[in-house]
């Protein structure tokens, strides 16, 4: 099994396409406190989890929330899909702010199960193309992400994996 061993004070990037179990992931491991979701902040701001117009403010005050955690010792995931470059570069940017080690979970699992899971669920209302194009975003860029700086990388790549997967906390 996968052995993800954390820093005790890490901003813990967890990455992947909707319906990959992110947020599952995230509440099995970690306090609710811990996870700053995307979605959360939509709803904080707008009282829609998937208004994609309340993007800008919801990272905002992520971001906001997430600086305070930081600068406080506190160990903070980012449970946003975060595929774009671009997105995961904002994250090692404000680790290296804070001083804190920037560490990225990646979620990776086959299309056929993210679409499956999508179809199922009733939370997500958007076409299941949206997810190939967040993939096919990931799988692109997947092989650089140790480069954008983050520290620990750990790939993991089917439910099996994920649910085998062991989170430590290490000094
Ligand atoms: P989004 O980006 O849309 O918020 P997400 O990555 O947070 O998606 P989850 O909400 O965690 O995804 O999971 C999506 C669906 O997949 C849920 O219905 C959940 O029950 C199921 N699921 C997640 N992880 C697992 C798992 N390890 N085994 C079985 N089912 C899972
Ligand atoms: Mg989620």
């Amino acid at each position: 099994p996968t052995s993800i061993r954390l820093p005790e004070l890490a901003l813990v990037a967890l990455v992947g396409a909707s319906s990959a179990g992110k947020s599952t992931f995230a509440a099995r491991h970690f306090l609710p406190t811990e996870v700053l979701s995307s979605d959360f902040f939509r709803a904080l701001v707008s009282e829609d989890e998937n208004s994609l117009d309340a993007t800008g403010d919801a990272f905002d005050s992520l971001f906001y929330v997430a600086g305070k955690r930081l600068a406080r010792g506190r160990l903070t995931l980012i449970d946003a899909t975060s595929v774009r470059p671009d997105d995961r570069r904002r994250l090692v940017d404000l680790a290296r702010q804070y001083d804190v080690l920037p560490v990225a979970v990646v979620l990776d699992l086959p299309r056929p199960v993210l679409e499956a899971r999508h179809a199922a669920r009733d939370d997500r209302d958007f076409r299941p193309e949206v997810i190939g194009r967040q993939m096919g975003e990931l799988r692109r860029t997947l092989r650089g992400m140790q480069k954008e700086g983050f520290r620990h990388v750990w790939v993991l790549r089917s439910q099996e994996e994920v649910d085998g997967a062991q989170v430590t906390r290490v000094p």
